[in-house]
């Protein structure tokens, strides 16, 4: 349908190379769009790209560091550089240390606050002036149940995450007037690398997603798509500043 057609727009996806990221990356090819995903790890871009490059669209991969600021405004430089335009941003790259708060050294919380947060913000900060010189455009930021929730074993990522929300919002009103919508994405339990260790890590976890979460499964990659589509379509021009949970029912849940 027209009103979510992206043909012609060029979208950077961060962490496109896997997970919920690539779920994301696949949506917006299949609409049409051009797409620059972006991580840390050659292989994973190359499989990924190539993958995504099936839908028949233009895609191109580029190496960053996301937790330090030059390699996020390098990262925007790259995808106005090879495509000529920006119009998509997704900031989908995150990472979790789980422990106990008091355990966290001060240098594990700072990394979880670089990549989820501040990472995010300069991406935001460096695609602003080329979305408003084309005349607007999207940016989707991921947040996560732990935007909304806290458990006793993800401080820096839950205050990142709670972070992402409240940057979400105050983007939102002071762009709207760019013709920038801003929203926020908030997955449930997704299964990805990051969850895969994470059940790893948490006893009993795969038994208490399934029980917490109404739909009975976890999500996965593809679940990502559709509202990465509609938030990066037409169809959601009048929705700004919004966090919208993809979680199967877990944020609703009492
Ligand atoms: P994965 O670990 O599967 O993927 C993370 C992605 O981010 C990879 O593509 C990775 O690429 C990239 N990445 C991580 N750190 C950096 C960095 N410093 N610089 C550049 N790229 C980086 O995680 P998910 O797909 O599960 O998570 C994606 C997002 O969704 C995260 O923000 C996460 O917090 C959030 N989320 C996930 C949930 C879930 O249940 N899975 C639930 C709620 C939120 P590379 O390895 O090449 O660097």
């Amino acid at each position: 349908m027209q009103r979510f057609d992206l043909t012609g727009k060029v979208a950077i996806v961060t962490g496109g190379n896997g997970g919920i990221g690539f779920g994301m990356a696949q949506g917006l090819a299949d609409a049409g769009a051009s797409l620059l995903i972006v991580g840390r790890n050659a292989e994973k871009n190359a499989a990924a790209k190539a993958r995504l490059a099936a839908a028949g669209g233009r895609v191109e991969s580029f190496i960053a560091d996301l937790a330090q600021e030059q390699p996020v405004r390098d990262t925007i430089a790259d995808a106005v550089r090879r495509f000529g335009r920006l119009d998509i941003l997704v900031n989908n790259a995150g990472i979790n240390i789980r422990k106990a708060p008091q355990d966290y050294t001060l240098a594990e919380w700072q990394r979880v606050i670089d990549i989820n947060l501040t990472g995010l913000f300069v991406a935001c900060h460096a695609a602003y002036p080329v979305l408003r010189q084309a005349g607007g455009g999207k940016i989707i930021n991921i947040g996560s149940m732990m935007s909304l929730f806290g458990t006793p074993f993800v401080a820096p990522y839950a205050a990142s995450k709670g972070g992402v929300v409240q940057l979400t919002k105050a983007l939102a009103t002071a762009w709207a007037k760019d013709n920038i919508q801003v929203n926020a994405v908030l997955p449930g339990w997704i299964d990805t690398e990051l969850t895969q260790r994470a059940r790893a890590e948490v006893p009993k976890l795969n038994e208490r997603v399934l029980d917490r979460t109404p739909a009975g499964r976890w999500g996965t990659g593809q679940d990502m798509a559709g509202i990465a589509v509609f938030l990066a379509s037409a169809a959601s021009d009048f929705i700004t500043g919004t966090a919208i949970p993809v979680d199967g029912g877990f944020a609703a849940q009492g």
